[in-house]
């Protein structure tokens, strides 16, 4: 079965490489902990209100200077571990992940008073309380830091093994697809304020759901297009083909990336400046709904969930970069991403209806027909 699916290679540790494999992300938990905890950090109000004050809930933020750091680390080998471990370790780390995932979501969940979610089932998925801080580090930006530097981690650790084992033969796809998610997750922190206007942090509780989805799913299983693509030498695409493929599948990331960001970063600026043009440019038009405006203009006003179009953009451009289409592992990121999107657009606009009132809900979605993609849906 393994050997059919094409990921024998992740399952030829030795026994003691297997425990370390295994063991690998307590270690990571607890090293981005303490980078969270010691290195200066700026402390900035998030959008979120704190329950027991009513005042801005206050976060410290780091994460751009912690994956400098564990890219560093990583790069020099400086902890001796070798550049393509934890793509090696994918599997067993995953097994490892899932069981501290569960360990801290029984903490998290049974320290928090029980409020409306009777069901004990229920509130380990989706858990009790939407906050809750250790030490001063917030748990969901600590989820967010691990998560998306692991990503990026294994994904370089991808395409390392892919480089050590092809050599002059390597793909240049695999080394596209790891310059992507470095460069998508350097952004990410870069803007990680950002971060802090976004549904995860606005509606989600911290439960399994979140906790495994933080930092497994997203640090270790969001690399999964590699656990197939990595052991594929180059395409082999000559002539203008190839010019096609390396250069097209950049826009298309780009392309993507850039609605993402830009939606993300017009939102933010309307949050926290509700008048000022975004790049001084386009006007923050909008419906008044009580004392919340929606916004209807640039990103905002194309479609009521453009910013997921991005990502589906910069997916699609994921599945094509390896030049291996056929082959059904590189399109796993892309149909995780189109149903994760399609299932939580109709969550939140439920959270929008009822925030914002179903009457001002349904004239935005009279001004701004389209949910994701104008003209199709
Ligand atoms: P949004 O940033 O769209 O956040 C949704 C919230 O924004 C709503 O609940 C509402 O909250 C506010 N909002 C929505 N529409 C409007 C409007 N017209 N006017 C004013 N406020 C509005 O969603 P996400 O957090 O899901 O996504 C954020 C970014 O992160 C996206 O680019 C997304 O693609 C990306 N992302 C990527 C993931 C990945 O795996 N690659 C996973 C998750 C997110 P309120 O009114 O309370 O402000």
């Amino acid at each position: 079965m393994i050997e059919w699916l094409g990921i024998d290679h992740l399952f030829e540790l030795s026994g003691s490489e297997a425990i370390a494999g295994f063991l690998t992300p307590l270690v990571v938990f607890a090293v981005f902990f303490l980078l969270q905890l010691i290195l200066p950090a700026r402390k900035v109000p998030g959008y979120v209100t704190d329950p027991a004050t009513g005042e801005p809930r206050r976060y410290r933020l780091n994460g751009l200077l912690v994956y400098a750091v564990v890219l560093i680390v990583w790069a020099f080998e400086l902890t001796g571990m070798e550049r393509a471990w934890f793509y090696r370790s994918s599997v067993y780390a995953v097994a490892g992940g899932t069981v501290l995932a569960i360990i801290f979501t029984l903490a998290v969940v049974f320290s928090q008073p029980k409020g409306e979610n009777e069901n004990t089932w229920l509130a380990l998925w989706e858990g009790r309380a939407r906050e809750v801080s250790f030490l001063g580090v917030d748990v969901k930006m600590y989820l967010y830091v691990v998560g998306g530097a692991m990503f990026a981690l294994n994904a370089l650790s991808g395409a390392a093994y892919h480089y050590e084992l092809f050599g002059a033969d390597s793909n240049p796809g695999v080394f596209l697809y790891a310059a992507f998610f470095a460069f998508y997750i350097m952004d990410y922190f870069i803007f990680e304020r950002v971060q802090l206007y976004t549904y995860d942090l606005i509606h989600e509780n911290l439960g399994f759901k979140l906790m495994w989805g933080g930092l497994i799913v997203y640090g270790w299983l969001y690399i999964l297009p590699l656990w197939g693509m990595a052991v594929h030498p180059d395409p082999g695409f000559s002539g203008p083909f190839r010019y096609v493929w390396l250069i097209g599948t950049p826009v298309l990331f780009l392309g993507g990336w850039a609605i993402g960001r830009g939606a993300n970063l017009q939102k933010y600026t309307f949050k926290r400046w509700p008048d000022r043009k975004f790049l001084g440019l386009i006007d923050p038009v909008h419906i008044e709904a009580g004392d919340r405006k929606i916004l209807c203009s640039g990103f905002w006003g194309v479609a009521r969930h453009f910013n997921y179009l991005g990502e589906g953009f910069l997916a699609l451009s994921i599945s094509l970069v390896f030049g291996y289409v056929g082959n059904l592992w590189a399109w796993t990121y892309f149909i995780f991403i189109v149903s994760f999107f399609t299932t939580r657009q109709i969550y939140d606009e439920r959270f929008c209806a009822e925030k914002y009132g179903p009457e001002k809900w349904a004239e935005y979605q009279e001004r701004v027909k389209y949910r994701i993609f104008p003209g199709i849906y």
